[in-house]
């Protein structure tokens, strides 16, 4: 944006100049780290296979893996890398990512797609950016894979089995998956949309599909 190159950099979190995220604020972003929950990537006290967390879910993706703790100071920098669209962000995001995270083994990398009306007002998808930035630093080839479809069905009443496949009914695969899918989101929260979307790509005949964000919701400490 214009308005980005005349303005003096001030940092987001903390004003100061020295670029959106300063340095320092960078340093101090709370990474998610190990030990970790190897299904959902939640921290733990110690390594486990699943935890109280996404321990009663059926999961579609194998692992769910995030650089940084949706804490206040992330929570600023992504409202204003979405809803003002600094698209910098996306190559800042990716640099902590790929500087936290292990690079991963897939054959694809692909992205949670924007809800249709939200991409048409803003012109820019975080999650499209960051896979973009991320499948440039790994050497991974980058493709859309799905869309968001309309008026996804109530959820109120249903069973859980009913409720996740109408989770999964939200997306609507445009493609053929190939064996090893990495799936690229902003925010992991609940789990709910990175299951969808994995649970798309898996009928879309992906064996395998592992889950990058670059923030986290963090429930218990
Ligand atoms: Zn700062
Ligand atoms: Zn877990």
């Amino acid at each position: 944006m214009l308005l980005d190159l005349l303005l003096p950099q001030r940092c987001l979190v903390c004003s100061l100049p020295g670029g959106q995220v300063c340095p320092a604020c960078t340093a101090s972003l709370r990474r998610v780290g190990l030990p970790a929950c190897a299904r959902c990537g939640a921290p733990t006290a110690w390594p486990v296979p699943r935890c109280t967390e996404c321990g009663g879910l059926r999961l579609a993706f194998a692992s769910a893996r995030a650089a940084v703790e949706y804490d206040a100071p992330v929570r600023r920098i992504v409202g204003a890398w979405k809803e003002r669209g600094l698209r910098r962000l996306a190559a800042w995001a990716a640099a902590v990512v790929a500087d936290t995270l292990e690079a991963p083994r897939a054959d694809l990398l692909t992205y949670v797609p924007a809800d249709p009306d939200r991409r048409l007002r803003r012109g820019h998808h975080a999650a499209e950016a960051l896979a973009r930035e991320l499948a440039r630093t790994w050497g991974i080839g980058v493709e859309p894979t799905m869309v968001r479809v309309r008026g996804s069905p109530r959820q109120r009443g249903l069973t859980r089995t009913e409720r996740r496949r109408n989770a999964a009914a939200a997306f609507a695969v445009t493609r053929l998956a190939p064996t090893r899918v990495l799936l690229v989101d902003d925010i992991y929260t609940t789990g709910a949309t990175a299951n969808a979307a994995s649970s798309a790509l898996r009928k879309a005949g992906a064996q395998e599909v592992e889950v990058v964000t670059f923030a986290r919701t963090i429930r218990i400490r």
